[in-house]
């Protein structure tokens, strides 16, 4: 029987087994940095296990990302996650990067492909001295250091991949060249998530792989991106949006309701991690963080 919602809530009070990670990207201008290490700001005292750090197409954010990721190492406690990827560069020079970041003490990378430079949807053509794919990247990146590594999976598969079936081969590869977990590419239905941890589990994969929440911060920046990475945004939600274009306080509203849908259900699903896609803003992330059980570790500033 499906739980009354308060009994949810009640349910999940302490959330004493709840694990989340944050992920942002690196910030363009100083006024974005404000914004950014403000956020950060907000969500560290959640506690969560590692902020990731997300890494431009074609390695456009290179130097971004790593000021930010080595930021964090000097000014938090929290450990973070520097997203690297294979486009665009050798691997000489992707282990540079790798290195660079194991000599800064940063022990967790999410390895990936990366989209094409030309923007997703384009050819992919691995560079002629570079990583092909994440499984290469991963394998050289243990060669390294014994890094912590979190891949990307996708439970509506990836647009490149011929079936489902072949989607999951390539998650194995990632896990036998060395990935400790699978974070997901967002999704918006938990049927479709729940059966795609059924065929993983099937296919003999035991790793921890964690829902990608992604807020609905903006309708419309959401499902254009979403078409473009082959997730697919339900009539149910479009709807929940529809006409609220130019009233903010109540998409703001609605988001955090639809979120808190999402991740409460995923919790009665047995879900105990999340890691969540935050755009840089704190405020619905630490709400649906709030009705999962989670509060702050350390008193906030007044
Ligand atoms: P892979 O696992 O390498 O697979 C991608 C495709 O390549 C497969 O579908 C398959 O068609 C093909 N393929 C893979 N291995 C092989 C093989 N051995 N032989 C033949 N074909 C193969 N992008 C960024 O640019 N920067 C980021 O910071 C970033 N962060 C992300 C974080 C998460 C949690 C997720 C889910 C995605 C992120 N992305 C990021 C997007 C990601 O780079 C793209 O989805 C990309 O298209 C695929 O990356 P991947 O690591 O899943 O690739």
């Amino acid at each position: 029987m499906t739980p009354a919602p308060a009994e949810r809530l009640s349910r999940n009070d302490d959330a004493r087994d709840l694990a989340v990670s944050f992920e942002f990207f690196p910030p363009k201008t100083e006024e974005a940095e404000k914004a950014l290490w403000g956020s950060i700001a907000r969500l560290l005292p959640l506690q969560p296990r590692f902020v990731s750090v997300t890494y431009g197409a074609g390695g456009s954010t290179r130097e971004r990302t790593h000021q930010t990721v080595t930021r964090l190492v000097r000014e938090t406690n929290v450990p973070p996650a520097a997203h690297l990827t294979c486009v665009a560069a050798s691997r000489v020079e992707v282990d540079e990067v790798a290195r660079d970041y194991w000599d800064a003490g940063v022990r967790h990378i999410v390895a990936l492909r990366g989209d094409p430079t030309a923007g997703i949807g384009t050819t992919y053509t691995p560079h002629p001295e570079g990583y092909a794919y994440a499984c290469d990247l991963v394998g050289g990146l243990k060669k390294i250091g014994d890094f912590e590594i979190s891949v990307a999976c996708y439970p509506e598969t990836h647009p490149e991949s011929r079936s489902l079936e072949a989607d999951i081969d390539i998650l194995k590869a990632k896990i036998d060249a060395g990935a400790d977990r699978a974070i997901t590419q967002f999704f918006f239905d938990n049927d479709v998530f729940e059966r795609y941890i059924e065929r993983v589990r099937r296919a003999g994969i035991e790793l921890p792989i964690v829902p990608g929440i992604a807020p609905v911060h903006s309708f419309s920046a959401v499902s254009n991106f979403a078409k473009k990475a082959g997730a697919s945004v339900p009539n149910w939600l479009a709807h929940r949006f529809d006409g609220l274009e130019n009233d903010p306080a109540t998409r703001q509203l609605v988001a955090a309701a639809v979120a808190a849908e999402q991740v409460l259900d995923l919790v009665d699903r047995g879900v105990d991690q999340f890691h969540f896609y935050t755009m840089n803003r704190a405020d619905l992330v630490y709400a649906i963080c709030h009705l999962l059980g989670l509060r702050p570790g350390v008193p906030e500033a007044a």
